[in-house]
């Protein structure tokens, strides 16, 4: 159910009848490598909600296709983002005018990392300045705490691949993957992809381009060339299983004052 593809009075009718429940879709644009687009990540958060909303009836809002992806920028062209402050407004000012039409609890379907920051922002300023409650779906999080192999860390790696060959497979052009490992800046020092260093607990995150010459940066270094179509279907079903699941027996009984 896509407010894009309503009429304004089939609209009025959906939160007149009770329903207090809107999905956000949070995208960007931003490269993903040699082989899938750069909507990918508006891609993957668009279908999800879809789906969600086939399968709980919850109205989706138009998908917000630009994210924070500044870390993107230097050297892979065509990736486009807002600035952190400009994405807050447009999140908050999109929920403000969903909670004026009667939304109570807003559903921030997440397809993108670095929005996340963001969003926890907005979330808190919501139920403070309305009382209403922000869930922010990170499907890439729920995806590793279902099988830690599915769980996209980095970017353009197997999961996401895996994921875009089953929902998307026009988009990603497997023949073209390049994936050459990561630089090292230290000895000891281990980088594990997603612009991500470790030591002995100790994380530290770095700009991209200055690790992976690429642009594929997913997941302690596996490579992209492994995914395959059958995890992309069963990641993507337990995923939306457990969300479907939770809005139905958890999120739409919660009560806050
Ligand atoms: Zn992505």
């Amino acid at each position: 159910m896509l407010l894009e593809e309503m009429t304004y009075e089939e609209v009025k009718k959906y939160f007149e009848d009770g329903n207090d429940m809107v999905i956000l879709p949070c995208g960007s644009t931003e490269q993903h490598g040699c082989h899938m687009v750069l909507g990918t990540d508006f891609h993957i958060a668009k279908e999800f909600a879809k789906r969600i909303s086939e399968r709980t009836g919850i109205l989706v809002a138009p998908t917000v296709n630009y994210g924070y992806t500044e870390y993107h920028k230097n050297s892979f062209p065509g990736t486009i983002g807002f600035d952190q402050d400009l994405l807050y407004d447009v999140y908050y000012s999109v929920s403000k005018q969903l909670v004026n039409l009667g939304a109570k609890k807003i559903i921030f379907m997440n397809g993108h990392g670095g929005n996340s920051y963001v969003l926890k922002r907005v979330s808190m300023n919501l139920r403070i300045e309305f009382g209403v409650m922000g869930l922010i779906l990170d499907w890439w999080n729920i995806a590793g705490q279902i099988k830690p192999e599915w769980e996209e860390l980095g970017h353009a790696g197997k999961p996401e691949t895996a994921a875009m060959m089953y929902l998307f497979p026009q988009y990603v052009h497997k023949d073209k993957i390049r994936f050459e490992g990561f630089k090292t800046l230290a000895d000891g020092v281990e980088t594990r992809g997603s612009a991500t260093f470790g030591y002995k607990g100790i994380n530290y995150g770095i700009w991209l381009n200055t690790i992976d010459v690429t642009g594929t940066c997913g997941n302690y270094g596996e490579d992209p060339k492994l995914a395959t179509l059958k995890m992309g279907h069963d990641s993507v079903e337990a995923v939306i299983d457990n969300i479907v699941d939770f809005i139905k027996n958890g999120f739409s009984k919660m009560k806050i004052d």
